[in-house]
């Protein structure tokens, strides 16, 4: 009996952890307190959803939508297709946005110009900031892994960026401003490698890319597009970090293993 209780205790506290992880995703960090007279009678069962208790995302988290205004509304100053020296030139030593005030580097990206493979993260953090490369720090070091011991390519065959050039403070997801500063270039990043697959690294940047906000468990491996480019969403390796499950590592996996595949068609 007692053991039965347990059980259900570890199934119920497993089920909460999912559920307070899905609703951090979705951009959810803390829950009103209901006013007392809103409460519910003890006994009485709950009638809504729980995220209606949540309140709308923290503000300043929602990603940026592709109609905010940006810094090249009209047309930005390159061509069609520019090369990514052209794109990193007009970037120059930023400072159109708060985050240049806190970075070190710049980190523009890194790889093949003319990868099959793109991927695109968040923003740099501490490691990135330092050195001035995306994806060196320990996430960075799962995703060299899962590129070139899981996929089986050299890291240096794939472009790695991310949607922030600037290490946002404290290593937080970008502010909506932040990224829509940085938006264009890397819609520049984006024209200039021409990938035949892009990879989403994250809500962040998905959420950004399809110009939606998105819950990544929902949408990750599920084939998008974005500029006529078939886009892959899974998992950041920050979160994979996080949650070490075998069945969040199979399902990086699978995404990854479907991108390879498209890029390869
Ligand atoms: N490092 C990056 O360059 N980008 C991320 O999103 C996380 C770590």
């Amino acid at each position: 009996m007692q053991k039965a209780l347990a059980q259900e205790v570890r199934e119920l506290v497993a089920s909460a952890r999912a559920l307070v992880s899905e609703l951090a995703e979705e951009g959810v960090d803390r829950f009103a307190q209901m006013p007392k007279s809103d409460r519910r009678p003890e006994g009485e069962p709950a009638s809504g959803d729980v995220r209606a208790a949540a309140g709308p995302p923290r503000s300043g988290r929602a990603p940026a939508q592709p109609d905010e205004p940006g810094l090249f509304d009209a047309k930005p100053p390159w061509g069609e297709y520019p090369s990514l020296d052209e794109v990193r030139e007009v970037l120059g030593e930023c400072t159109r946005c708060p985050l240049s005030r806190g970075r070190n580097r710049i980190v523009f990206g890194d790889g093949d110009p003319d990868a099959d493979l793109m991927f695109i993260g968040e923003g740099p953090g501490a490691e990135e900031d330092r050195l001035g490369q995306p994806f060196v720090g320990r996430a960075g070091e799962l995703l060299t892994q899962m590129i070139e011991k899981g996929l089986g390519i050299p890291r240096s065959s794939v472009y790695i960026c991310n949607i922030v050039k600037c290490r946002p403070p404290n290593n937080r997801n970008p502010l909506a401003a932040e990224a829509a500063t940085c938006r264009p270039f890397l819609e520049g990043q984006i024209a200039a490698v021409r990938p035949r697959v892009i990879v989403a690294l994250g809500k962040p940047a998905t959420s950004l890319l399809l110009g939606r906000d998105v819950a990544i468990t929902r949408v990750r491996g599920i084939w998008h597009e974005v500029r006529g480019i078939p886009l892959m969403p899974t998992f950041h390796p920050a979160f994979i970090l996080r949650q070490y499950t075998p069945e969040n590592r199979r399902r990086v996996w699978e995404d990854l293993k479907a991108a390879l595949e498209r890029s390869q068609e």
